[in-house]
């Protein structure tokens, strides 16, 4: 059966032109709503469903940013603008934060053998709560591999405080299911809901809200706690520097793909005493969680790969090669480079997939240069606080990364990255 959500960077840039013109005002106003999947199957919903692109950077958050600046929605796109910059800061946070990625992967793994004695937890994930809306999206995202972002804020807070499960084991079960399964965008949500990343601050899910935005598909009135005690959240760590890129490189590379950045035809690798004389990629989706992930969450991810992979081979005129991660310093040390470049892999499982395989290649005397991208590095480090503290910066920001357009100030769309 082919992908609903085709992963090829030609289905999310032709996904980017028919959602521009509702970028402006009719983003702003239905954003909120969820009228759920049959009726997003009706009509155009009012969310553009890119995060599958730009989770994997088949679409990366610069283009997108453009076109809303320069799309027919113009001043009143500052709305999508913002959500949109939300996925670099959330990024940002954890990169500067890497500790509370470790604590909850390290949480994770010690409540997975014990799960199914949690009162509770597998009804939840079987859609047997008893609490219609929260099965009805726990079959919806096994089902369709998303969830609208109101529907995925009611689940979360549902799951901490009427049900009173591990909001960790609610983060795995997303992580497995979603398209879009993201380290920081979801274990930072996930703590958002929880009241920890903004201490003294938790969502409360409420029926009337639920009822007003799911165009009254769901009234859950009495059977949600909408005044749960405020969560004991510890201090957040202080944040860490970022660690240093790699500077432009230089002479015979091989070029290390993977499913965090799948536009390498931007990484600038062209020229300039730098010749790339192998390619290949990997992808680990199973390891987001100690369950894995669904079939589908992984073939989608395999075929977005696929199609980077190939994008890449006609740029550099190279034929590209799937890798185990294990493999590629054999790879590597046969291709005759001189080092191996990748695509920053920001905190998360392919980042830990790159420490071992960083290991071997320095084992062979190769060197792996992870090259940051100009909107990564200027975003991240303004991370440190609230998003409040962030978006301050967002004007600031378009204007340095997004290149002008030839007939004025507007920037326009296309490939800007690198
Ligand atoms: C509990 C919880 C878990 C989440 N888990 C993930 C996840 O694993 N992966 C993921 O990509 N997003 C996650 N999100 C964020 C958000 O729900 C999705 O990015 C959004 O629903 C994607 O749909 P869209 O592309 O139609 O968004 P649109 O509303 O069209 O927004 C445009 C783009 O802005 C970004 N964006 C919008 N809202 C957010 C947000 N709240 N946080 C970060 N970026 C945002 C996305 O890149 C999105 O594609 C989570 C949110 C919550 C509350």
């Amino acid at each position: 059966m082919p992908h609903p959500i085709p992963p090829t960077r030609a289905a999310g840039l032709q996904r980017l032109a028919a959602f521009a013109p509702r970028m402006g005002q009719p983003y702003a106003e239905g954003r909120n709503h969820d009228p759920g999947p049959d009726a997003a199957a009706r009509t155009p919903p009012a969310v553009s469903g890119l995060s599958p692109y730009l989770r994997h950077r088949l679409l990366l958050e610069s283009e997108v940013a453009a076109a809303a600046v320069a799309g027919p929605g113009g001043g009143a796109a500052e709305s999508f603008i913002r959500e949109t910059l939300w996925r670099s800061y959330w990024k940002g946070w954890l990169d500067l934060h890497p500790a509370v990625w470790a604590e909850y992967r390290a949480a994770v793994a010690a409540a997975w053998p014990g799960r199914t004695a949690i009162p509770g937890l597998e009804a939840a994930l079987a859609g047997r709560s008893g609490i219609a809306c929260l099965d009805s999206w726990a079959a919806e995202l096994v089902a369709t591999g998303t969830l609208h972002n109101h529907a995925r804020m009611w689940f979360a807070s549902i799951w901490i405080f009427t049900l009173g499960l591990p909001w960790v084991l609610g983060a795995d079960f997303f992580l497995r299911h979603l398209r879009d399964g993201d380290a920081a965008s979801n274990t930072l949500s996930w703590r958002w809901v929880a009241g920890l990343q903004t201490p003294g601050k938790h969502y409360v899910a409420r029926a009337g809200n639920i009822a007003r935005f799911t165009a009254g598909r769901f009234d859950p009135v009495g059977e949600l706690n909408e005044d749960p005690a405020p969560p004991a959240a510890g201090p957040l760590p202080p944040p860490q520097p970022l660690p240093a890129a790699a500077a432009r490189p230089r002479g015979r590379l091989a070029l290390l793909l993977h499913d965090d950045d799948l536009h390498a035809e931007s990484l600038g690798l062209e020229g300039e005493g730098a010749e790339i004389v192998a390619l290949a990629g990997f992808a680990t989706p199973g390891a987001r969680s100690p369950g894995g992930c669904a079939p589908a969450v992984a073939a989608w991810v395999e075929a977005a790969l696929a199609d980077g992979l190939d994008r890449a081979g006609r740029h550099f005129a190279l034929a590209p090669c799937r890798l185990a991660p294990a493999e590629v310093a054999g790879w590597a040390a046969a291709s005759g480079c001189a080092a191996v470049v990748t695509p920053w892999s920001p905190v998360g499982w392919t980042a830990e997939a790159l420490g071992p395989v960083e290991a071997a290649l320095a084992a062979r005397g190769l060197p792996l240069l992870r090259l940051r991208r100009p909107w990564d590095s200027a975003c991240w480090p303004l991370a440190t606080r609230g998003f409040f503290a962030f978006r301050k910066h967002i004007p600031r920001l378009l204007q340095e990364l997004l290149p002008p357009s030839p007939g004025g100030a507007a920037p326009a769309a296309g490939p800007t990255a690198a």
